[in-house]
């Protein structure tokens, strides 16, 4: 029987014995994008600023056209890039907030039952990998995947069509058979485009921002919805 969108993502939850690959995204699916918004928002500028005399919303306003002029790029996400860009250390001011890294709710009992799961579960990022591991030592990350990539290996983001050939190679999935979580729209796009047939995205990655109604994929608050059918971990 031919599957379809409807027939796996429906409102009584996911058929998860017509999966066998779960694609998980990690900054606003599976941690809080509050830590993210907060510190290339605020804490970025801020240092930036003070070198130049700046207050925050002076620095803000004279970056924004330069965030806005590589979003959806690898540089977006590339430390070394940011580092050069404008000539501040950002791992090292990473460093000093990584207390602010913190699970979405629910996402550590979600990533137990996948894992009691026949399922393969596979984080995919385009966090740096200087940030991947900085998240993966703040919190318990790893031992949930059976496999985790940065874009940032393959040289290209998840939103290009490369990315997806280069993730075909290194991790075959069969896209038919395949649910990708993803808080950012334009990735599930590159996805969809590539023929991953399941697709679904979050209402609110960022806890401390409103929660959103209005989404171009079928969307979840949390995890707890789509829990039903997935193995009991107790
Ligand atoms: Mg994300």
């Amino acid at each position: 029987m031919a599957m379809t969108v409807a027939s796996c993502l429906s409102v009584e939850g996911i058929d998860w014995t017509q999966l066998d690959t779960i694609l998980l995204d990690m900054d606003g699916t599976l941690l809080d994008l509050e830590f993210d918004n907060h510190f290339w928002g605020t804490v970025v500028p801020g240092e930036w600023g003070r070198q130049r005399g700046l207050d925050v919303a002076a620095s803000q306003a004279a970056l924004a056209p330069v965030f806005a002029g590589e979003r959806g790029r690898l540089n977006w996400y590339c430390l070394d890039f940011w580092s050069r860009r404008l000539d501040l250390d950002i791992p090292t001011i990473k460093e000093g907030y990584t207390e602010g890294i913190r699970w979405r709710p629910q996402s550590e009992i979600f990533l137990q039952h996948l894992k009691a799961s026949h399922l393969d579960v596979v984080l995919i990022t385009n966090a740096h990998p200087v940030t991947l591991e900085m998240k993966a030592q703040q919190l318990p990350l790893a031992q949930w995947f059976d496999c985790m990539i940065s874009s940032h290996d393959f040289g290209t983001p998840k939103e290009t069509p490369a990315f997806w050939t280069s993730l075909m190679n290194e991790r075959p999935f069969d896209p038919q058979r395949t649910l990708f979580i993803d808080d950012s729209e334009y990735v599930l796009d590159a996805a969809q485009v590539y023929g991953v047939a399941h697709l679904l995205t979050l209402r609110q990655p960022d806890s401390t921002l409103p929660v959103r109604e209005e989404t171009r994929y079928p969307a979840i608050h949390h995890f707890e919805e789509i829990l039903e059918g997935l193995p009991s971990i107790d």
